[in-house]
């Protein structure tokens, strides 16, 4: 059973893994930001009230987020395992996941990979992607978020003993094999 969740700064290539392992593993990959993406796309109830705050870099209210995860957690598809990028990603949400999962899952066998990767290395991979989301200045502010709000849940997760860090400075393919060693582990 491969449950995993993908701490990691924006930029530290959570998404590409993610994705990787998700097809290796045949198990779903849950991405926020793409369900989010999505939902403004289409302009959903869900993503016209996201809209404002991925915009400018800032994180959804906890309520927006939360009860979709809560919802995609209940699909048939997560029997065998899944991948949980970008969520969580403040303290609040890792308790509410907590939670979740106790109720959902009497073990709760799960692994929280921080792909650590320098600032310099994030900021350019950034600025190289394109995203709407990705102009200079909206960068900067989902850094800022990342540092003050996301990053406190590697300590959350170390004291839990859940933490595994993986080098994300590397190739795609060397950090997907290490990362494939480590779920086999
Ligand atoms: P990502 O694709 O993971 O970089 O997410 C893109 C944007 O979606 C973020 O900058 C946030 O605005 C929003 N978002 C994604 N996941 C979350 C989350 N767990 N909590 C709050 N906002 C989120």
């Amino acid at each position: 059973m491969t449950r995993l969740i993908f701490l990691g700064a924006p930029g530290a290539g959570k998404g590409t893994q993610a994705q990787t392992l998700a097809h290796h593993r045949n198990i779903p990959h849950i991405s926020t930001g793409d369900i989010l993406r999505q939902a403004m796309q289409r302009q959903t109830p869900l993503g016209v009230k996201a809209q404002d705050y991925v915009s400018r870099g800032e994180l959804v209210p906890d309520e927006l987020v939360n009860d979709l995860v809560e919802e995609r957690l209940d699909e048939p598809d997560v029997e065998h395992g899944w991948i949980l990028d970008g969520f969580p990603r403040k303290v609040s949400q890792a308790s509410f996941l907590d939670e979740l999962l106790q109720q959902k899952h009497s073990d709760r066998n799960v692994r929280v990979i921080n792909l650590e990767v320098p600032d310099d290395v994030l900021m350019a991979r950034l600025l190289g992607r394109g995203r709407a989301d990705d102009n200079e200045e909206v960068i900067r502010r989902r850094l800022e978020v990342y540092r003050e709000q996301t990053a406190p849940l590697i300590d959350y997760y170390r004291d839990r003993q859940q933490l595994v860090c993986v080098n994300g400075n590397q190739s795609l393919e060397e950090v997907t094999a290490e990362l494939l060693d480590v779920i086999d582990s």
